[in-house]
């Protein structure tokens, strides 16, 4: 068995993604800026593009700029609203504590410069209520950044209730929807949103490329200075077989995002039902509001390390929270902010399905991961002490 549940960290490309891309290395490969037919055959791709990515965020083309993912998209949106902010004398910015580190990495270095921060809790079903965000607006906040899905616990915000409330305190709205973009609905104008990234390797479309909307009328902050493409903010020859590809892949993703999510959604209570059955263990975020394909849990007695390569000898590619946290030995900060104490969040698991998931795959990752859990709490000294009466359970 080869089971791929890690769909979260990155998706295998789609053939019509890989398909839409070909042309433009070797047949249209011509320079978008160059007056020549063949520059300007590749620059017809880019407005191509650009539209239709456009329409499947129902904004216009020229509120898209392209950037190299979903990293640099939160990096530019964050800075650009500050940069706005710092202007009127505003430098206060609310965020939560769940948020992806390109998020929380960027606000550290404004605070070094002295923009003040405020990230909100998040509550133990990994939902950020739209009343914290309202209490917390100051007169002096210039941007309101929550993420549309949380990439761990794939926890659903509610986005549109947030944004209603920075439209009438007259605070800009991003959204990290990294994880949201092809797997749920996604409508800025209706969801009040006004900066959103997306990132197109999580919808089955290549790595290097992103999206940063950005509504009318706010001026962007060049994180890269160079030649005028993408409107003098974001310099450097645009990744025409990227784009394209990202193009095909979010239009395939939107058109199927029903069906799979259907699909993808049935697979994932499968899971869940059956992990649950493991004594001591508990489902992180919340049940109902969570990502189509994200199914994550913590279990007591156990290292989520040890978990990942056992599973992986056994097939199945899993993560223990997000591909940038491992390695290091800090627990999730995700777990952590939604209140599992460090011995509990140490001992977590995430799978992430997509559409080409099966039944037969799902048995096979529950089957799986009961066996693995039991033998590594067999070996396990902590869990010893547990049943032994030594140390209290933290999950029931
Ligand atoms: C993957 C991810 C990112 C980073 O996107 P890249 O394209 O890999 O830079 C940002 N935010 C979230 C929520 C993600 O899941």
């Amino acid at each position: 068995m080869h089971i791929y549940a890690d769909n979260a960290a990155t998706t295998k490309m789609s053939k019509s993604a890989i398909d839409a891309m070909l042309p433009y290395f070797d047949v249209i490969y011509g320079n978008p800026s160059s007056l020549h037919s063949v520059g300007q055959k590749a620059d017809e791709a880019l407005v191509n593009a650009r539209s239709r990515i456009a329409k499947q965020l129902g904004c216009e083309a020229k509120e898209i700029t392209f950037t190299s993912g979903g990293s640099e998209a939160d990096n530019q949106a964050i800075i650009s609203a500050a940069r706005i902010g710092e202007k009127k004398g505003k430098k206060h910015i609310i965020s939560t504590a769940f948020e992806h580190h390109a998020v929380l990495h960027t606000l550290n270095k404004l605070e070094k410069e002295g923009f003040e921060v405020t990230l909100l809790d998040v509550h133990e079903n990994g939902i950020v209520l739209p009343e914290q965000v309202a209490d917390a607006v100051r007169d002096d906040t210039c941007l309101v950044t929550v993420m549309f899905a949380n990439n761990e616990i794939g926890t659903i915000q509610p986005i549109k209730e947030i944004g209603q409330i920075c439209r009438e305190r007259g605070v800009l709205f991003h959204t990290d929807a990294v994880q949201a973009a092809g797997h749920i609905r996604i409508d800025v104008k209706e969801q009040n949103i006004d900066m959103l990234s997306l990132s197109a390797h999580k919808f089955h479309g290549p790595k290097g490329a992103g999206v940063l909307y950005a509504k009318k009328g706010i001026a962007l902050t060049n994180l890269i200075e160079g030649g005028a493409q993408e409107r003098g903010k974001r310099a450097g020859t645009e990744n025409i077989p990227a784009v394209m590809g990202m193009a095909a892949a979010l239009e395939d993703a939107c058109s199927h995002i029903d069906e799979n999510a259907k699909k993808i959604s049935a697979l994932r209570d499968r899971i869940i039902a059956g992990i649950s059955e493991i004594p001591h263990s508990i489902l992180n975020g919340d049940a109902e509001k969570r990502l189509p394909g994200n199914i994550n849990f913590c279990f007591e007695g156990i290292e989520g390390e040890s978990l990942l390569l056992l599973l992986d000898d056994k097939g199945v590619c899993a993560s223990s929270g997000s591909a940038c946290t491992s390695g290091s030995l800090d627990p999730s900060h995700v777990l952590l902010a939604i209140g599992r104490v460090h011995d509990v969040a140490h001992g977590s698991l995430r799978l992430s399905l997509s559409e080409e998931n099966t039944e037969e795959e799902a048995d096979y990752i529950i089957k799986s991961v009961k066996e693995v859990v039991e033998y590594l709490r067999s070996i396990s000294p902590v869990w010893n002490d547990l049943i032994n009466g030594k140390r209290e359970f933290i999950i029931k």
